[in-house]
């Protein structure tokens, strides 16, 4: 994992076989130049010259040719070689399907007329989630890159397939169908399995040399709601930095999750936030503003956009926590929810009364911490180990840092 990471940096070699053309003495050359040149005679430097060029155009975007729907087909990203002031739109090429063809992620670039910072928006990691789609096509539809200072890149649907059919994991044909979490992956394996080498493939060939910050938009999955809020690993002051420019209601200053494309690209020295714009499968407009208010801050904030800011936490009175703390289902039945999103609790308060068929109550639940409502469970429905709720809590005893507890699986 960490040799992906440094990989995803630049700043160390490539690890794995270079193409033949690039191969060897170019790259020696570009760290030994001054040291080689004085040996060197003019017909070897211009050699040398010239292996360099090849080098050098190895990080350039790499069109294989086709188009799709009209939007030419990528499988290399450079935003550096790209017309400036200009709004560009790829199918970036990923992994291979089970039928030999390949997935596609539609992506957007909006290249300033002036250099300046780099940002990278993310919807579909979680193909459930789809305010964040709305929120990354909006916000891409605001920009007018003759008037800005850097670079925007936009990816629609990080997870195709996942999309297509509205659901929180990737189907592979492995053992008749299994279920991967994409945003377990992050930053990927080259030789994994298909979602894997995907990631890395976003990682490798679209994000790494590109971008400077990141926003990954999510919701709650389906089956839960969300409140306003965003999770951001709490050792990054940088990243605390920008989840803050979101007019949300709640910030949770995570351990750092891994596998998650947020943790990925903060190990990576690449500031990152991941946001939950409520719940699953619709476009809720409130939700998708908050989505859009946020980015365009970034924006703001790194000198790409000029204007003033949106409404931002400071508007909100955010609640900033440490820890989750979830309430699961030990009996089976019929739901009823004393508590809404974004409420305050207390330990010991009754949050949700349980009824069996013939409406005898079966089990009530109460808060296990004093914090506030981040996640609700939508379905009213509910079985042994289903999420109730979960609370957003802020533990003294972690100091301003994330605790390290890591209390159930991550949300993210
Ligand atoms: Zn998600």
């Amino acid at each position: 994992m960490q040799m992906s990471i440094e990989l995803l940096t630049g700043a160390t070699m490539p690890t794995h076989p270079l193409p033949a053309e690039c191969a060897g003495s170019a790259f020696a050359t570009l760290t030994e130049e001054s040291t080689m040149t004085r040996y060197l005679s003019r017909p070897l430097l211009l050699g040398v010259s010239l292996l360099l060029s090849s080098a050098i155009a190895h990080a350039a975007t790499v069109f294989t040719g086709d188009k799709i729907e009209g939007v030419p087909v990528i499988t290399r990203l450079d935003v550096a070689d790209l017309a400036a002031g200009k709004a560009h739109r790829f199918m970036f090429r990923t992994s291979e399907t089970s039928i030999g063809q390949y997935w596609y992620v539609p992506v957007m670039v909006a290249k300033g007329a002036r250099p300046g910072k780099r940002v990278l928006l993310v919807a579909g990691v979680h193909g459930d989630e789809l305010n964040p789609v709305a929120a990354v096509q909006e916000t891409m539809a605001l920009l007018d890159p003759t008037s800005m200072s850097g670079t925007v890149i936009g990816i629609m649907g990080a997870s195709p397939p996942s999309l297509m059919n509205i659901t929180r994991t990737w189907t592979i044909n492995d053992l008749g169908g299994a279920q991967i979490n994409p945003n377990r992956t992050w930053p990927g394996r080259e030789d994994g399995n298909t979602v894997e080498r995907h990631s890395w493939l976003i990682t490798n060939q679209l994000i790494k040399g590109n971008v400077d910050a990141a926003v990954d938009h999510h919701t709650g999955g389906t089956g839960t709601d969300f409140a306003k809020f965003l999770f951001v690993y709490g050792d990054s002051p940088e990243s605390i930095q920008l989840a803050k420019l979101f007019p949300t209601d709640q910030i949770m200053l995570d351990p750092g999750y891994p596998g998650t494309l947020e943790y990925s690209l903060v190990k990576a020295g690449i500031p990152a936030v991941t946001t939950e714009l409520g719940g699953a499968r619709k476009f809720v407009p409130e939700m998708v503003k908050m989505g859009v208010d946020g980015n365009m801050n970034v924006l703001i904030h790194y000198g790409i956009v000029a204007g003033p800011m949106r409404r931002t936490s400071a508007d909100t009175s955010v609640f900033i926590g440490n820890d989750l703390e979830s309430v699961r289902a030990v009996a089976g039945g019929f739901l009823t929810l004393q508590v809404k999103l974004n409420d305050t609790v207390s330990k010991g308060q009754r949050v949700a009364v349980q009824r069996n068929s013939f409406g005898d109550v079966v089990h009530e639940y109460r808060a296990t911490a004093d914090g506030r409502v981040a996640i609700v469970g939508s379905d009213a429905a509910s079985e042994r180990g289903s999420e109730i709720l979960t609370l957003l809590v802020n533990r003294s005893d972690c100091g301003a840092k994330a605790c390290e507890s890591g209390k159930g699986p991550p949300k993210e």
